[in-house]
């Protein structure tokens, strides 16, 4: 048993079973067992039953923003948007059985088809940061390919994910169709990496696990999709309306307290603003709202551990370069206040390494090369955003930028129409968008002669 932990008063909330390898293999044996029923289903009725578990868990937005309100910290108004993002993204692959197209491809002496099959039992792996739509990402396109899914939440995150495990049930899926295995990731996680029967795994997390689990999967080949760490950057030009950027700038990186892969945790300013940005930026940091995440005005919750609290305040040393820092409650809780480090140089440590706290380091730059220079100095290449009011600049510097999801003029990444995924060390393959079945298939070719 694992117990579950509100990180606002660090009360334990819950209990929960950790499952263990036999029963891990069990969990995937009738995942296995079901795929030929499921995969089946003929492709209107597998849309409607995908539409029906969109339907239930719309109407169970407000029990499972409560629920994750509770066990993660996250605010009111964060915790709805990723309920209400799970009935999305369902209700989007609801609409891809019935457009899973293959080809015809003209060739010599016969026919050619492609078919977009099922890669088989997929094995999901969930962090702790967004237990919700991390988990929505990867089950809803694989239960749309007609894959069946194992998923494994993050150890102390979770409740969401057994509670979306029960709705699921309720909406009419089949059983053993999808199944949420909660437990150890060096046990659960661990089994879907190793069991012959799980062909496919969708991994988000650390980078150095991710590293772990590609080498692991390496002798039976499955298929992979890695959504790793990330330290984007967020690039303000002088010629960019500057009030606004500095104003939306803590959200691009405050927002879950940091603890979120596409945070904004690099802003890179134009030397000739950088003073007058900082003198923008510090009453906007001042003036995030960090408490009490069940209120609807409150825009900042605590981290989600104690040892996670000392990660981050490992980062923030007494010889820090602290220019100003916003505020927090103090008692019970794991709270940490927005904090803005600079001028940082590209070789410190907080400018390199992934915080994935409420910190951010601020450092000056030359030109638009020197900006895209400083952009690409990291291993990772996850999110970003650019302040300019010059469109071919905006163009340039986004073509330049090695990272998988950027924004002009704002900062989001995540939008479920739209590819989501990482260049460089920050993952492997994408999410989301109109794509994202086909990493859930194999295509198959087949040839039929037409000779006599
Ligand atoms: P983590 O790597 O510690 O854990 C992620 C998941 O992997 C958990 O469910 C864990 O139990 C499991 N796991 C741990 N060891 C395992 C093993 N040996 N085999 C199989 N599974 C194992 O990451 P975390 O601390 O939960 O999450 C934070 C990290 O996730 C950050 O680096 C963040 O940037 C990254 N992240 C990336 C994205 C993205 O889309 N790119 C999104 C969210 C979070």
């Amino acid at each position: 048993m694992h117990d579950v932990i509100n990180p606002a008063t660090e009360q334990v909330i819950a209990r929960v079973p950790s499952t263990d390898e036999e029963g891990t293999d069990e969990a995937i044996a009738r995942a296995h067992e079901a795929l030929t029923a499921w995969r089946a289903v003929a492709p209107g009725d597998r849309a409607d039953l995908l539409r029906r578990f969109s339907t239930v868990v719309r109407d169970h937005v407000e029990e499972l923003a409560q629920l994750e309100v509770a066990n993660s910290g996250h605010t009111i108004g964060n915790a709805r948007w990723e309920a209400n993002n799970v009935a999305n993204v369902l209700n989007y692959y609801a609409g891809a059985p019935e457009r899973l197209f293959g080809k015809q491809i003209p060739v010599p002496g016969g026919v050619d088809i492609t078919f977009q099959e099922p890669v088989g039992v997929v094995g999901i792996i969930v962090p702790w940061n967004f237990p919700m739509p991390i988990a929505g990402w990867g089950f809803s396109p694989a239960l749309a390919a007609g894959c069946t899914v194992v998923l494994k939440p993050a150890e102390i995150t979770p409740l969401t994910a057994i509670r979306l495990g029960e709705l699921a049930l309720e909406a009419g899926l089949p059983e053993h169709v999808f199944t949420v295995v909660p437990g150890k990731g060096s046990v659960v996680g661990q089994r879907f990496v190793e069991n012959p029967k799980v062909r496919k795994i969708v991994f988000t997390g650390s980078t150095e696990v991710g590293e772990r689990i590609m080498a692991g999967v390496a002798p039976q080949m499955k298929r992979l999709t890695l959504e790793l760490g990330g330290k984007s950057a967020n690039i303000v030009f002088a010629d960019s309306d500057l009030e606004r950027a500095a104003a939306t700038a803590p959200y691009g990186v405050f927002d879950n307290a940091g603890q979120d892969c596409c945070a904004r945790s690099r802003i890179l300013v134009e030397r000739t603003v950088f003073d007058r940005f900082m003198e923008l930026f510090e009453p906007a940091v001042q003036g995030v709202q960090v408490g009490d995440p069940t209120l609807d005005t409150t825009e900042m919750g605590p981290l989600i551990t104690r040892s996670h609290w000392e990660s981050v305040a490992g980062f923030v040393t007494d010889d820090a370069p602290v220019a100003f820092r916003g505020s927090c409650p103090t008692g019970p809780g794991y709270w940490f206040p927005p904090t803005v480090l600079a001028p940082v140089s590209p070789e410190a440590q907080v400018f390199q390494e992934e915080i994935f706290g409420p910190v951010v380091v601020v450092t000056p730059f030359e030109d638009e090369a020197d900006a895209i220079r400083l952009a690409n100095n990291s291993e990772y290449g996850l999110s970003g955003s650019i302040w300019t009011r010059d469109l071919g600049r905006a163009m340039r510097v986004a073509r330049g930028v090695e990272s998988g999801n950027l924004s002009v003029n704002s900062h989001s990444s995540v939008r479920y129409w739209t590819p989501f995924g990482g260049y460089k060390r920050s993952g492997l393959g994408r999410e989301l968008g109109p794509d994202a079945l086909e990493a859930f298939t194999e295509t198959k070719n087949v040839f039929f002669s037409t000779e006599d």
